[in-house]
């Protein structure tokens, strides 16, 4: 029998364990820092780079703040570099660890009453593991055989299979049909995004509605939820910032793991808007598509290129409809790319909460920053007539959008995939 005194000990161990589970981020601040001009911006950009600062969110003037995390190291540096260029700043949170300590609290909680309420975990409802999203995805195949089919793209970097469903009326043989192909959780951090891409199957598969029978019916669907499952797991666990992939590559770091997949594409590779520092946030990799999971992404690409009407590769946060290409140049039909995603971002916004942003359409670098290497300029560069990046909304939280809130991102995004597929598909319809 163990005495009582060590069952205690055991018990305080375990209590010290996990609340330390964000140690690493104890006392990092966030700031909200308002831009007002494009000097002031051009500042925070080389900021960004020399401070190795964390953007959460970008900022472009007069009116979108920037929201910034630093260590204690960096903050009274870079506050006093805000004091002396005049920029206005705002403490948004003084302790990052106990942020996402009272997140994971919420996650609890809300897991707690969705058992209670359902007796299961409803996965495009709450933020699910990687195992959870990989059990919907196989609940959905094998309910739905007719409609969904589930395949294994290949091994993650770390061995986690990267799985997607194919829906389609026609099992994927009507091949006068587009096809409208998302992805979801290519940055780590942003947890927000795999149920979207979970509730956009729900509603074509299981809550299919007679309005809109069309979108099922006309259209190939192909949802990929975790691009990016080893560097998910890896900020489920250990990093709630993680962003990369969690590849290792001895000769060129032996302590930092991963690339930003989001730069790993081979499009104008290793350019603009990446670092060449291999531990940095925008490491781009050694090579393009040194990743696995960026492969399977491309993989998909090529196999239905004919077809893929639009692309959407989906990240939080921002209230951002983005199009290519990350060097300010435009693509040929730049117009109807902003015809359809300003469908998009109206139909999001005709439904947001009133706190929410406004979504705002355009080109990637001219309203946002330069970028190389993006999954949305690749598919755009290879073909693919509509090709985005779309930025869910954060409101105030960041990556920490409280659950309660998923649902209502879930049916605003919904209503937009609604609106962008049926212009795309008008669109489809009319190419020469
Ligand atoms: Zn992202």
């Amino acid at each position: 029998m163990v005495p009582l005194n060590v069952v205690f000990l055991l018990g305080a161990c375990l209590g010290a364990s996990l609340a330390g589970k964000h140690d690493i981020y104890s006392r990092h601040s966030v700031h909200r820092v308002s831009v007002t001009t494009e000097n002031e911006n051009t500042l925070i950009h080389q900021l960004e780079t020399s401070l190795e600062l964390d953007v959460w969110e970008h900022g472009a003037p007069p009116d979108r703040d920037y929201i910034i995390r630093v260590t204690p190291e960096q903050e009274q540096a870079f506050l006093n570099i805000l004091d002396d260029h005049g920029i206005a700043h705002a403490l948004r949170h003084p302790d990052v660890a106990r942020m996402f300590e009272e997140f994971d609290e919420q996650i609890a909680e809300w897991r707690k009453s969705q058992l209670l309420r359902n007796s299961r975990i409803v996965p495009f409802e709450n933020y699910p593991s990687y195992a959870e999203v990989n059990d919907y995805l196989e609940y959905i195949a094998a309910q739905y055989p007719d409609l969904a089919t589930l395949v294994t793209a290949g091994p993650s970097y770390e061995g986690r299979d990267v799985k997607y469903l194919k829906i389609s009326t026609t099992n994927f043989t009507d091949t006068s049909k587009p096809i409208y192909f998302l992805d979801a959780t290519i940055h780590a951090r942003e947890w927000v995004t795999t149920p979207v891409a979970l509730y956009t199957i729900h509603r074509l598969v299981e809550d299919l509605r007679t309005e809109d029978r069309d979108l099922l019916e006309d259209i190939d669907w192909i949802i990929l939820p975790i691009v990016n499952p080893d560097g998910f797991e890896y900020s489920r666990d250990y990093e709630r910032l993680w962003r990369r992939t969690r590849s290792y590559n001895e000769s060129v770091s032996v302590t930092c793991y991963g690339v930003d997949a989001n730069r790993n594409f081979d499009v104008a590779f290793n350019t603009i808007g990446v670092s060449a520092n291999p531990c940095a946030q925008d490491y781009p990799g050694t090579e393009p598509f040194s990743e696995p999971e960026t492969r399977y992404v491309r993989d998909i690409m090529f196999e239905y290129l004919e077809r893929i009407q639009m692309y959407l590769n989906i990240h939080s946060h921002g209230n951002w409809l983005l199009y290519g290409f990350g060097d300010t140049t435009l693509p040929a039909n730049s117009l109807q790319i902003f015809h359809v995603g300003a469908a998009m971002g109206a139909a999001i916004d005709a439904l947001k909460l009133p706190q929410a942003r406004y979504y705002r359409v355009g080109n990637s670098a001219i309203l946002l920053y330069p970028t190389s290497g993006s999954a949305q300029d690749y598919g755009q560069r290879i073909g693919i007539p509509f090709s985005y990046t779309l930025e869910l909304p954060g409101y105030t939280y960041a990556f920490q959008v409280p659950p309660s809130y998923i649902q209502q991102i879930n049916t605003e995004t919904w209503a937009g995939l609604a609106a962008s597929a049926r212009l795309a598909r008008l669109y489809y319809r009319a190419r020469s």
